[in-house]
């Protein structure tokens, strides 16, 4: 709007949803209009408050419930000029009239007065609200969800009254809310006991990845029960589907989300699984409305035209708080620059999650999406340092990295004490670049003994992607052990120190330092077999499976070696 322009020309943006999507819409659109009429109507008591934050509340991490409230319609007013209105909560859409019903709620809920609102242009950013499993009990006084800052607060307030001695909690579902809220009970002194119905805690993270999670879980006191789900909620105890019951005084429930969009899908908006259909610059198939963040699931990208695998967003919502909040941005943008804005890219699902002393973190495609879209891929497993051996405090990483035939990275995902953080954003931003799995090679990352090392892990990512590629290296993994222990050798090249401390039962100990010397032996053994070549990292065994191929073996080499064939099968060899 220029200077010239009067109050008639203003235009109204009404933005529905005040907290990540929305308030970026909001605050965006301010800085670029100045004159703009803004308008947030929020459901909640409370805007632009930090959602990530609550299991730390819960906790007592974050002792400090203003520090919750990022923004408050006050600050956001005398800062933005937005019209910021809590409890007001959109009922209705007429897109033919492009108006809203909005009802103002009291305290308790209740609807106190109900008025109808144009808009010019409309940003829907309602978000996701909490799946509540279909079974008995989830009305008890004693279950809730942790999506708000009052259901934070009221969990808190039950941590710290707790109804008995036990101090037993159920969370129900293990991702990335179901781990914080299981762990913030834990760090509180609570027995908890972390339900999840997949096979692994943390579904998104692969088998051998979620293992080394489950492991710290355990360590850290917190019954991780797997392969189970809730079946009822009583009193004091949640039936599980198996039959068996645990103690819980208190219940979360945290079993995922689904968008928040009934009333919009009334009004004819395009949806698909109650998610709202957007293009890439976040238009809906209405007139002047817009959507973002958790709600909406993007229709721009049919297959990800980098790996023409599905990506996670393709099939999904991705629920993260760094997609939103971008989202909201270039909506904005978009609203006000048409034609100009920046697209909005498909989410890679980049994400992570504190678990112990453990980070995990995760970007892209995992191993049962790539499976499940009959994509052709290589996976490759590394257990490197976050920094130099050498220097104290070396701490390792687990890290996975799935890629196409052709190199393209398709995901990644690592499990640490320190440094994950910084393997997984790099991966991200590689993906996003659209650098093949080789190009990681020339990445130029900082380096000194107590920050890396001179191959970082995600340069030796790279290099062992190039082998692989060119063929020098083939590798073999955990589908692979049958056929490995039926109808070929396994040479285990560990030290027999290693060896002694357990191996697979099939396996012959030759050192890899000792296989040059032995080969004649090591031919012997195999008699016309495939060597299946085996250490501890995946590290030495590579040595050796160069010194069979070029003396004429057919070789494999296991790939990450007995720590992720451990971590897989979820035992000591
Ligand atoms: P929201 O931020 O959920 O905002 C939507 C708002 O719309 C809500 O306040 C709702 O009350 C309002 N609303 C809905 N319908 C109406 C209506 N009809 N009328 C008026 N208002 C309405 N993501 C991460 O990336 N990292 C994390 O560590 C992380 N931790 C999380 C921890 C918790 C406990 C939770 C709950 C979420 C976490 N997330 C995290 C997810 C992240 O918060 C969301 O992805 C993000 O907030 C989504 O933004 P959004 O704007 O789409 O929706």
């Amino acid at each position: 709007m220029t200077n010239t322009q009067t109050v008639k020309d203003q235009k109204r943006l009404v933005v529905v949803g005040g907290v990540a999507a929305g308030m970026s819409a909001a605050a965006r659109a301010r800085r670029l209009d100045e004159h703009a009429e803004i308008i947030v109507l929020e459901k909640g008591p409370y805007v632009s408050f930090a959602n990530c934050g609550l299991p730390y509340f819960v906790g007592g991490e974050i002792t400090d419930e203003a520090a919750l409230l990022v923004q408050t319609p006050q600050s956001l007013h005398a800062s933005l000029n937005l019209d910021v209105r809590v409890r007001h909560q959109v009922s209705a859409l007429d897109a033919d009239t492009q108006e809203l019903t909005v009802e103002e709620l009291d305290a308790a809920g209740n609807v106190v007065k109900t008025e109808r609102l144009s808009y010019d242009y409309l940003v829907l950013s309602p978000g996701a609200v909490a799946f509540e499993p279909p079974i008995a009990g989830t009305d008890l006084p004693h279950v809730h969800m942790l999506r708000t800052v009052d259901e934070a607060k009221t969990i808190l307030n039950e941590v710290q009254h707790p109804r008995s001695a036990k101090k037993s909690a159920a969370v129900l579902g293990a991702g990335f809310i179901g781990l914080e809220a299981a762990e913030a009970l834990a760090h509180q002194g609570w027995a908890v006991n972390l339900v999840e119905l997949s096979d692994h805690v943390l579904p998104p993270l692969d088998l051998e990845m979620a293992n080394v999670v489950q492991d710290e879980l355990r360590r850290i006191g917190i019954n991780v029960l797997t392969g189970v789900g809730a079946a009822a909620i009583g009193e004091d105890t949640v039936t599980l589907t198996d039959g068996q019951q645990i103690d819980a005084d208190l219940v979360i429930m945290s079993v995922g989300v689904r968008p928040d969009t009934k009333v919009f899908q009334a009004a004819g908006l395009a949806c698909a699984r109650d998610a709202i259909v957007i293009d890439k610059h976040g238009r809906t198939n209405l007139k002047n409305v817009w959507a973002g963040g958790d709600a909406t699931v993007s229709c721009a990208y049919p297959t990800s035209e980098a790996t023409c695998v599905p990506m996670p967003h393709e099939m999904r919502p991705v629920p993260l708080a760094g997609p939103a909040n971008r989202a909201g941005r270039l909506i904005a943008d978009d609203i006000y620059n048409a034609g100009q804005a920046r697209e909005i890219p498909s989410a890679l699902g980049t994400a992570i999650v504190r678990a112990g002393k453990l980070t995990a973190a995760m970007t892209g495609a995992n191993r049962r999406t790539l499976e499940e879209a009959g994509a052709k891929f290589h996976t490759i497993h590394l257990h490197p340092n976050q920094h130099a051996g050498y220097f104290p405090g070396a701490k390792m990483i687990h890290l996975v990295v799935h890629f196409s035939e052709a190199g393209v990275i398709l995901g990644a995902q690592a499990v640490g004490e320190d440094g994950v953080d910084k393997r997984i954003d790099v991966l991200a931003t590689a993906m996003r670049a659209g650098l093949n799995i080789e190009d990681l090679i020339d990445l130029d990352l900082s380096y000194s003994p107590p920050y890396g090392s001179a191959k970082d892990p995600v340069n030796m990512a790279g290099m062992m992607g190039q082998n692989i590629l060119q063929g020098e290296l083939v590798q073999w993994h955990t589908e692979d052990l049958e056929t490995a222990k039926k109808d070929g050798l396994i040479l285990d090249v560990r030290t027999p120190a290693e060896f002694a401390s357990g191996h697979l039962a099939e396996a012959v100990n030759i050192p890899h330092t000792q296989v040059r010397a032995n080969l004649d032996k090591i031919r012997e053994l195999a008699a016309g077999r495939k060597v299946y070549v085996i250490c501890r990292s995946g590290m030495r065994s590579y040595l050796a499976y160069r010194m069979l191929v070029q003396n004429g073996f057919e070789a494999a080499n296991y790939s990450g070696g007995s720590l992720t064939l451990e971590a897989t099968l979820g035992r000591k060899l």
